[in-house]
């Protein structure tokens, strides 16, 4: 069994990001560990893999959805102003 101290060890070189040109799998022990920027850790999943990278870009397209809709309603309003200005226009012609 492993005593809390190794366990604290662990989880101490685990946290330390690699440098630059280091590479983001490292193998310690049988197992092989990536840097995993959104846990900001090392973990055994790649950032490919990973849940919280996933929910962050499901949000982020979400929020790219949103922008675009509103977009969408901003140029139906300009699109809705510009015909009131339109017909505007046409009834001072008729004056
Ligand atoms: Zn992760």
């Amino acid at each position: 069994m492993k005593s809390k101290r190794d366990q604290k060890q662990d989880e101490a070189w685990m946290k330390i990001p690699p440098k630059q040109e280091e590479r983001l799998t490292k193998k310690v022990g049988k197992k092989e560990w990536h840097w995993c920027k959104h846990h900001m850790a090392y973990t055994i999943h790649k950032p490919a893999d990973c849940r919280l990278g996933k929910d962050q870009a499901n949000k982020a397209s979400m929020q790219a959805k949103a922008a675009i809709k509103e977009e969408d309603e901003d140029s139906t309003n300009y699109i809705k102003a510009l015909i009131a200005s339109i017909n505007v226009a046409n009834d001072n012609n008729d004056e």
